[in-house]
């Protein structure tokens, strides 16, 4: 499923790519074509008539190992059959003298060497007598604007003749030696020279734009692994167009001291960004440190082999440099392979890409070989090799970007769900510290209600006691003061408890004080009036906002409920009384709560001299 996600995700990358690879391709074919046509019409004076073949039949060669032998000696000398063809000679730095007679009785044809990369080639033609009729010195050594037909391939004329014509051709070069000839008609020459523009341009357009492409995704986005394929794209399609020759004709075409080394110093190039690219995209040193020190070693090594075939001759550096290829493709597959058992998929499209790098340079070895007939498909399938194996580097790198993309975006999410998880736990335990403080708050408040009634109340009859009284009676006679309300104080006491507890026992003297309290409390009937025991058997009544007269009904309430009914505990009944004393007076700032106070006691002081169980006022 991953896979798929990752295809899905290149695929909008992989449509614009292959619209800049038309366009670039479209566009490198047109200014091929274009230079051929201007090439052909100049120089072409006669239009052939159709059919003449491509085959040279009957090559012979003698090997000039010092380079010497002039054409005069060479004349005298015995040639040997070439067996194969091409001719091939390896590397080597003896001379090679080609030769073959043609008879040509039409009009004049095309004869081409078509391996560009001939350092010296010169081409003398003879008639039967062998009177020299015309020489081309030709060969990558000279500057390209010198040829007589400008293009990668040593092409001259053989004039038409009725009459066997000779033709010698020597050729020397640091490259590797071989020697491909057509000759042709214009018709096909022009043919030929068409189609190849179209597949090279197609191919280094491709290749370039690849490249170019990816350098600026780099640039874009920092990462090298774009940098070493834009590095490897670009250095392969030089190679490739240096081999046509195409770089010579149309990059570097006075400097064919460069061109004599280019190739090596290319393939260093390649060798040095392929193995780094390859040790990125697969991301070798996550699992394989060796490995990737092997990588980095080669790659430092390749760097070095540039620097030395800048300065070294091709024939120095070219089987070092093949050497090191052939290390780059097996370290290269090595990684690859590796990468593929940890089921890494980049790694699978990198394989398949070296797969078809390998099969393109097979086809392209046995075509020489002749294994196969050559046709423009085996002539071209180096470069197809290369270019469906750069398109698979590609798609290797952006299978890479959407699965390290996903990672990135799996390890966002990841980090998102923990931030909502830890704040909603966060929030989960404030509520519960919330309510555990409210809870807590609730049971301290009702602590403090219950201490404070503890604190105001009477235990044995459940009034307000003393304290209280002391508090509210200042408090209450400051109000009056402020509000301007009179305020009175009722002050009674029971007659003759002592006796009583003396004769029916202390706790009967408590039933009594219980009962009392509960008979003044049914009396008050305003929020605002107290009761309060005051001491032992005496208690007080604070009235606010309550004239005397007011009180003195209350009291004579009080009075009369103690008179009426008499006090029972089991089988005890006992009639009590009480001594009533009132003051009354309206607060001011003058005097105090105090004075009130002192009336109330004088005054019950009163009744009980005058006899008890009476009300004073
Ligand atoms: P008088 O008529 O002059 O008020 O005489 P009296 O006996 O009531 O007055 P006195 O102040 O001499 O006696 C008060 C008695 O009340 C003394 C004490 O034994 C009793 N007493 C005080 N507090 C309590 C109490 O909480 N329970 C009981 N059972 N008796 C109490
Ligand atoms: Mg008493
Ligand atoms: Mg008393």
């Amino acid at each position: 499923m991953r896979k798929v996600q990752a295809l899905v995700a290149v695929l909008p990358f992989g449509t614009s790519l292959l619209g800049a690879l038309f366009v670039s391709a479209l566009f490198f074919s047109t200014l091929l074509l274009s230079t051929t046509a201007i090439a052909s019409t100049v120089l072409y004076e006669h239009r052939l008539p159709p059919g003449f073949g491509q085959i040279v039949p009957d090559v012979s060669y003698f090997l000039d190992p010092s380079g010497d032998t002039s054409l005069d000696d060479v004349l005298k000398r015995s040639f040997e059959k070439v067996r194969e063809y091409p001719p091939q000679f390896g590397y080597t730095d003896a001379a090679v003298w080609l030769t073959f007679k043609y008879r040509n009785p039409g009009d004049i044809v095309w004869l081409s060497v078509n391996y560009p990369m001939l350092d010296d080639v010169q081409i003398f033609i003879l008639d039967e007598h062998q009177n020299l009729l015309s020489a081309y010195p030709l060969g990558d050594r000279l500057n390209f604007i010198e040829r007589v037909l400008l293009r990668p391939e040593f092409t001259v004329p053989l004039p038409a003749s009725e009459s066997p014509i000779s033709v010698y051709l020597r050729v020397q070069s640091g490259s590797s030696l071989e020697v491909p000839m057509t000759i042709s008609e214009d018709v096909v020459l022009r043919q030929t020279m068409e189609s190849s523009a179209w597949i090279q341009g197609l191919f280094f357009g491709a290749m370039v734009m690849l490249g170019l492409y990816h350098i600026l995704i780099f640039l874009s986005s920092g990462d090298r692994s774009y940098l070493y394929f834009g590095g490897l794209s670009l250095t392969m399609a030089l190679i490739q167009a240096t081999l046509w020759g195409r770089s010579y004709q149309f990059l570097w075409p006075e400097s064919p001291g460069w061109n004599d080394i280019a190739v090596s110093v290319l393939i260093n190039a390649s060798n040095f960004f392929g193995v780094l690219y390859i040790a990125k995209v697969v991301k070798i040193c996550e699992s394989h440190r060796w490995i990737n020190i092997a990588a980095m070693t080669l790659a430092i090594t390749s760097a070095v082999m540039v620097g030395l075939s800048l300065y070294l001759p091709y024939a120095d550096v070219i089987y070092p440099t093949l050497l090191l290829s052939m290390m780059t493709f097996i370290t290269g597959a090595t990684i690859v392979i590796v990468r593929m058992r940890r089921g890494y998929p980049p790694a699978f499209a990198v394989f398949v890409a070296g797969l078809m790098y390998t099969l393109g340079s097979a086809s392209y070895i046995l075509g020489k070989l002749g294994v196969f007939n050559n046709s423009l498909l085996l002539d071209n399938a180096l470069a197809l090799g290369q270019l469906l194996q750069v398109l698979l580097f590609a798609f290797a790198l952006s299978v890479r970007m959407a699965m390290d993309k996903e990672l990135r975006e799996r390890a966002q999410r990841d980090t998102a769900h923990a931030q909502a998880l830890l704040l909603e736990t966060e929030r989960e335990q404030n509520m519960r510290l919330d309510q555990e403080v409210k809870a807590r708050t609730q049971e301290l408040r009702e602590a403090n209600a219950r201490l404070e009634k503890i604190s105001t109340t009477d235990s044995l009859t459940g009034l307000y006691n003393r304290r209280h009284f002391d508090e509210v009676l200042e408090r209450e006679y400051e109000r009056g003061a402020r509000e301007g309300k009179s305020l009175s104080l009722i002050m009674l006491d029971l007659d003759y408890f002592k006796n009583l507890n003396d004769s029916q026992g202390h706790t009967f003297g408590d039933e009594a004080l219980r009962q009392t309290a509960l008979r003044i409390q049914d009396v008050l009937n305003r929020p605002a009036d107290m009761a309060f025991r005051y001491g032992g058997e005496e208690f007080v009544i604070l009235l606010p906002d309550t004239e005397a007269s007011a009180a003195h009904i209350l009291a004579r309430q009080i009075w009369t409920a103690m008179r009426s009914e008499p006090v029972v505990m089991k089988q005890q009944t006992v009639r009590l009384t009480i001594s009533i004393g009132i003051a009354a007076t309206m607060p001011n700032k003058e005097n105090s709560y105090y004075t009130l106070l002192k009336r109330a006691d004088e005054k019950l002081y009163q009744a009980k001299n005058e006899g008890r169980d009476r009300i004073c006022i």
